[in-house]
């Protein structure tokens, strides 16, 4: 436990190469902080966007709460979403077999926000991960 970076009983090419990196990864992590930053300004934008529109009166009974399109029954059906509660359309949503019901895009990236800034917190830089993942209702 514990082990530090030790170079001295590396070559100078070695010692070049360990160095490179490790500057690789501050410069990824760095790269996913700036990323993560971005989308959790996104989210604040559209979580007070998502307010502003909740409250007019029955807005979110006619409309999608993401992407304010009117819903009709047969292209644009109407869901809950689990997290949020809002009425979505099907395109701003996924199906969550574990969960049985859906999840729409916003709840969906919130939860990707959250577990990616655990791992930055925890030190390990995470692949990007696709904002819709396999489990999307096609
Ligand atoms: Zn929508
Ligand atoms: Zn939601």
């Amino acid at each position: 436990m514990g082990r530090k970076l030790d170079l001295s009983g590396l070559t100078d090419d070695e010692a070049e190469h360990v160095l490179r990196v490790v500057r690789r990864d501050m410069k990824l992590r760095k790269k996913e902080e700036d990323r993560l930053s971005d989308l959790k300004h996104e989210l604040e934008e559209e979580g007070a966007r998502c307010l502003l529109l909740a409250k007019q009166c029955g807005f979110n009974e006619q409309c999608c709460i993401r992407c304010c399109g009117p819903f009709s029954f047969f292209l644009k059906p109407r869901r809950v979403c689990l997290d949020c509660r809002y009425n979505v359309c099907k395109a701003c949503c996924s199906y969550r077999q574990h969960k049985n019901g859906y999840v729409c895009v916003f709840c969906h990236k919130s939860r990707i926000l959250v577990l990616a800034l655990a791992e930055v917190t925890r030190g390990t830089v995470v692949e990007p991960v696709p904002v819709c993942g396999d489990d999307i209702e096609r």
